[in-house]
């Protein structure tokens, strides 16, 4: 089976062919620009491989509930040129197959899920901390949507006694991702994430930010396993002590099996950054499945 891939980005648009086993035949990516320049470029890669279902994991905020009015749509995304835009009607239109929508973070989330570290569990979330921080919710076997979708990337956390770093998301500042994000150590230590590997001082504060996060969506969503992945969690010291700081935050409240195995409960992605792809084939399968 010949299946297509969107994982679409802020940045880039990663087009790729695979099949039903998650394994990835061609790949091409594209610059997001514009729909106008964009769009047809990534509809001739689609068309030419004759797919028979494609599947989107999308930046957003985005609109992926079939009931909804606005299916299908990136909504109120600050990349503007996106705004308002039926990315989904687009595809359908044009390649005549079923197509699949998610978050990008959803997409991440059910292809650890179908393919990597978190298969067989029902109840899993992928989280990344990279340019912005994303979470995707896989709970009871589904993708969580309700209203819209969930923006985990920016809940309120209690600031490290010593970080006098304001925090850069434009909407809340000192959210998770305001205070913990790849541009947030930038702004902070005044150096990329990846020059940063000998400060202890900075995975120390990192890590508790992370690690109250865990706690956090330990508690609310009571997944079976939490997946690491994006761009800062590479940096080698910050796994283990986000586990660290997790089982002191957690305080011994709940003591799971699950959760008393920390090495197992928090985990890094599988998939060798492949997660965001293969999750959007496992969309594309959904899709087929739903349209019969
Ligand atoms: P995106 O979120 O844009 O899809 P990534 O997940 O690759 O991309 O995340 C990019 C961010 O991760 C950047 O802010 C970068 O500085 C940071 N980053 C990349 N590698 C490392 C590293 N080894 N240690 C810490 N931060 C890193
Ligand atoms: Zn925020």
């Amino acid at each position: 089976m010949r299946i297509g891939a969107l994982e679409a980005g802020g940045t880039k648009m990663v087009c790729a062919i695979g099949n039903e086993n998650g394994e990835i035949v061609k790949r091409e990516v594209f610059p997001t620009t514009t729909p106008e320049e964009t769009m047809p470029k990534m509809i001739a890669f689609f068309k030419d491989e004759e797919i028979e279902a494609l599947g989107i994991g999308c930046f957003g905020p985005i609109s992926p509930a079939r009931d909804s009015a606005d299916y299908g749509y990136i909504t109120s995304t600050p990349k503007l040129a996106w705004q308002n835009y039926n990315i989904v009607g687009e595809f359908e239109k044009a390649l005549q197959c079923p197509v699949g929508f998610d978050t990008d973070v959803n997409a991440a989330a059910l292809g650890e899920a179908t393919y990597g570290i978190t298969k067989g569990l029902k109840n899993s979330i992928y989280i990344t901390i990279g340019t912005g921080i994303g979470v995707g919710v896989l709970a009871e076997g589904k993708l969580l949507h309700g209203m819209m979708h969930p923006e985990a990337g920016h809940i309120l956390l209690h600031r490290h006694p010593a970080d006098t770093y304001e925090g850069w998301c434009p909407f809340h500042k000192d959210c998770l991702e305001g205070l913990a994000a790849g541009p947030a150590l930038e702004k902070r230590w005044g150096a990329k994430g990846d020059t940063l590997t000998d400060r202890a001082e900075v995975w120390e504060m990192e890590s508790y930010y992370i690690a109250q996060a865990c706690v956090n969506y330990c508690m609310i969503l009571s997944p079976e396993r939490i997946v690491l992945g994006g761009g800062v969690m590479k940096q080698q010291a910050l796994l283990p002590l986000v586990r660290e700081k997790f089982t002191e935050l957690l305080a011994g409240y709940i003591r799971t099996k699950e959760v008393t195995d920390v090495e197992n409960y928090i985990v890094g992605a599988s998939l060798n950054d492949n997660q965001g792809v293969m999750g959007c084939i496992g969309l594309a399968l959904q899709a087929m499945r739903e349209n019969g």
